[in-house]
């Protein structure tokens, strides 16, 4: 008989989990809001309507599903075909009709939160590799899920803010944007201060640093490249009307 509960019983694993979870009932939520008309409309993102973001998570299930399975088997099966075949399918799911759409959405989220479900505790350590090219561990993908359901929720553009993250997920994604930030080197003479935290981020040795402060989730929402809301920008990059700079890029 197949197990009802998580196999993992490692404690952060299944906090992740939680939050992962989480999103996608966010994400679900904000979804079931929209009438079938309103999947025509525009989301947050240039040229993308919201029948694109629904395509795009559900598909993105799937590629994640991917992973689940390439950890618990060996076999090798990877998120997408190629970065191009990840486009065409988006944009064919943004032509099915409403009620296929839903039920993309729906289907692969249970089918995701299954493969996570049943994945033997000693598979998570399995490394996979993502559509980016990095090589991770099948824990890695509970993650790579989080960031997608809560800021697509977002995207959806009826309502859902970066307030409605949790902190300790916008905690997390501020510091996964400014980590590849600092990889690829693009936060040299960049730092950001999110006030109420004790976090620091960005360029930590440059004497005269222009610096992004803000709550978190303006700080999160200024990073992930939507907006300036409640944002400022002091020093060089800044002058000479505080004019906020526009984030490096991210994905
Ligand atoms: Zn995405």
């Amino acid at each position: 008989m197949a197990a009802r509960t998580d196999q993992t019983t490692d404690p952060r694993l299944q906090e992740d989990l939680l939050q992962a979870r989480r999103g996608t009932a966010f994400f679900a939520r904000k979804l079931n809001e929209l009438t079938d008309a309103d999947l025509d409309g525009p989301s947050l993102l240039p040229g993308w309507t919201r029948r694109h973001i629904t395509a795009h998570i559900g598909y993105n299930a799937r590629a994640i599903a991917r992973l689940v399975e390439w950890a618990a088997t060996g076999i090798e099966t990877p998120m997408y075909s190629s970065p191009e075949a990840r486009n065409q399918e988006i944009n064919f799911g943004a032509t099915l009709s409403p009620i296929a759409l839903r039920n993309l959405f729906d289907h692969s989220a249970v089918h995701l939160s299954v493969e996570w479900r049943d994945l033997p505790e000693e598979a998570w350590h399995h490394e996979v590799r993502t559509a980016q090219g990095r090589t991770v561990p099948a824990s890695e993908t509970v993650w790579m899920r989080t960031r997608e359901v809560w800021i697509h929720a977002i995207d959806l553009n009826n309502g859902a803010t970066f307030t409605d993250i949790p902190t300790p997920v916008l905690e997390r994604l501020l510091a996964d944007i400014t980590g590849t930030w600092h990889t690829r080197g693009t936060d040299t003479g960049l730092r950001i201060n999110a006030t109420g935290t004790d976090l620091t981020f960005g360029d930590t040795n440059t004497a005269d640093p222009t610096t992004i402060t803000g709550p978190l989730p303006a700080v999160v929402q200024w990073a992930t490249g939507r907006g300036t809301t409640g944002v400022t920008a002091t020093g060089p990059g800044a002058a000479p009307n505080r004019i906020v700079p526009a984030a490096p890029k991210w994905i």
